[in-house]
């Protein structure tokens, strides 16, 4: 059957496959991403997840086909958490759990499993998220609103006078860092030994810090740490201990805990993803780099607003400025509408602000390349000439 058509429709297969993989060659048009979440990630884990997409290197099956009980996804989600302990400098008192249901589902975990009936925990309140937190641990416990700048349409933090923290309280809750007003929290509120919990779903792995002052940390991966599916939960030890049973399975830490984030099938592809995430922070040098890159980045947008003489202007108090979504309004809607779309022509992408800011909000997370930076801010002094 030599010379069959057979033989023949391979060779043409082949030399399609072949212009396949030089048109992927072409150099995609890729924006400047400033959206709040799902946000831009690194180019080099992009490329990687197009380049293994088929088939894993040595396994033949595509990382969307594996078995979560695979040894080959065993490796993938122990390496994520062996990086993710060696970027955070991680003491084996803390286990780590990869689950489902988003940040907002641990508005409700974080209760169920670490509020007992009898008790009362405490929540600063510094944002949006801040408040469904509240609302949702509301429904299952005793919540103290320990400090909270809603009157001010929270364009600061509570300040440390103002904090009316229980010292018999089940923990603290706080969100280091606010998407959505543009505020972080400099350093974590000193709470002595009463458990901090925090919301890092915007600011995790974004700067150092001192890990051993929390006994919970959960973000949902996709603004900071990769794609939309996966929540990274770390909690101390002996907070397992406080889980009562009979919680839901699903809804129960210490079961999770226990499972090593496999009760059930994983999102074998975010955790795939956020694999590769904290691989790509190790390698460009940790957290030490990213926090440099995060400050010159946010001190570039900053400097912008502050040298602009007033055309634009900061919606956060100076003092509670995030690195990670800066929050600026212009002397008119209509020229902040005119901004996004002439921003947008300029392939600067996802500059509107939350509609309970309004304005502007450039979403600079871990991924956000400096040269975006730079072009916004150049766009920015254009946009003022021609219409201050
Ligand atoms: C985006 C965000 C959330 C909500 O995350 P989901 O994964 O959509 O549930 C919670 N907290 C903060 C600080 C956020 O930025």
């Amino acid at each position: 059957m030599s010379g069959t058509p057979y033989g023949k429709s391979m060779a043409k297969a082949a030399v399609e496959a072949a212009r396949a993989a030089g048109a992927t060659k072409k150099k995609v048009e890729r924006v400047y991403n400033f959206n709040p979440g799902p946000a831009t990630l690194p180019l080099p884990v992009l490329e990687e997840l197009q380049k293994n997409l088929l088939a894993l290197p040595g396994v033949g099956m595509s990382v969307l086909e594996i078995s979560h009980r695979s040894k080959t996804f065993d490796g993938i989600i122990s390496a994520a958490e062996a990086d993710l302990r060696k970027l955070l400098n991680l003491p084996d008192t803390y286990a780590v759990m990869f689950l489902q249901g988003g940040a907002s589902l641990q508005f409700t975990m974080v209760p169920m499993n670490l509020l007992p009936k009898d008790g009362s925990a405490d929540y600063l309140v510094s944002g949006h998220w801040s408040e469904r937190a509240v609302k949702e641990a509301k429904k299952l416990g005793k919540v103290n609103i320990a400090g909270s700048t809603e009157s001010e349409n929270f364009r600061r933090l509570p300040r440390r006078d103002e904090w009316k923290l229980d010292p018999k309280a089940a923990y603290v809750h706080f969100t280091s860092n606010n998407t959505i007003y543009g505020t972080e929290w400099w350093k974590e509120p000193e709470v002595g030994s009463v458990p901090l919990v925090c919301d890092a779903s915007s600011n995790i792995l974004s700067k150092w810090i001192d890990v051993k002052k929390y006994a919970l940390i959960y973000a949902g991966a996709q603004k900071n740490m990769g794609a939309a599916g996966v929540t990274t939960v770390i909690i101390r030890d002996d907070l397992l201990e406080r889980v009562p049973s009979g919680l839901p399975s699903m809804l129960d830490y210490k079961l999770h805990a226990q499972k090593k984030s496999a009760y059930n099938t994983s999102p074998v592809f975010a955790v795939y993803v956020l694999g590769l995430v904290l691989r790509w922070l190790l390698k460009i040098g940790g957290l030490k780099e990213i926090e440099r890159r995060n400050e010159e980045k946010a001190r570039l947008i900053y400097e912008g607003i502050d040298a602009s003489g007033g055309f634009y202007r900061g919606t956060a108090e100076k003092e509670s400025r995030s690195r990670m979504n800066i929050t600026f309004r212009l002397p008119s809607e209509e020229l902040e509408a005119k901004f996004i779309q002439e921003a947008a022509e300029q392939k600067l992408s996802g500059l509107k602000g939350h509609r309970s800011v309004g304005g502007l909000r450039a979403s600079v997370f871990n991924a956000f390349p400096v040269e975006g930076v730079q072009a916004l801010v150049g766009f920015m002094k254009d946009f003022q000439q021609k219409n201050g």
